[in-house]
């Protein structure tokens, strides 16, 4: 059993776009502190597309259950797509990303900061929160563009981090 197809490409769109723009990116060293919840960290601790290590980018790394029970374990949106790309078969039932402590959060329901200073493994990532006043505080402290929804993310929206 697998989720409606509209889901499945409404995540494939989300990341082709951050795919784009992740691109050439540089590495930004950023380390988040281990928390609470990371027990997909202990069970995957390198990413199996790019090898890199999970605890390292917590705040970054995704794991997508999808409905046949596969979950995929990456360091970032980049190497999520790279995986889902190979399992056309197994939509995802939830997606969880790392928060910027490394907590893992509902993706659909974080408050995501775009356009900030704070790079992912890949390069420009969206920061994620579970609550708006987080984020707000967030994007004005490393000078992001806006906080926006996952269902707001737009390739349009996602040329302003260039
Ligand atoms: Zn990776």
């Amino acid at each position: 059993m697998n989720c409606p197809v509209k889901w499945r490409l409404a995540l494939m769109a989300v990341i082709a776009t951050v795919i784009v723009f992740a691109a050439g990116a540089g590495w930004a060293g950023q380390e988040a502190t281990r928390s609470e919840g990371q027990a997909d960290i202990t069970a995957v601790p390198h990413c199996p597309i790019c090898g890199m290590d999970r605890a390292k980018f917590a705040h970054s790394r995704m794991f997508v259950t999808c409905a046949d029970g596969t979950v995929l374990s990456t360091c970032s949106l980049h190497c999520a797509a790279v995986d889902l790309a190979t399992r056309l078969g197994s939509a995802p039932a939830s997606i969880q990303v790392g928060d910027y402590t490394g907590r893992p959060i509902d993706a659909r329901e974080a408050y995501l900061v775009l356009g900030s200073d704070v790079f992912g493994p890949m390069g420009k990532e969206l920061i994620p929160f579970d609550s708006q006043a987080a984020a707000r505080e967030f994007n004005r402290d490393h000078h992001g563009t806006r906080v926006v929804r996952w269902a707001e993310i737009r390739p349009t929206l996602l040329e302003r981090l260039r």
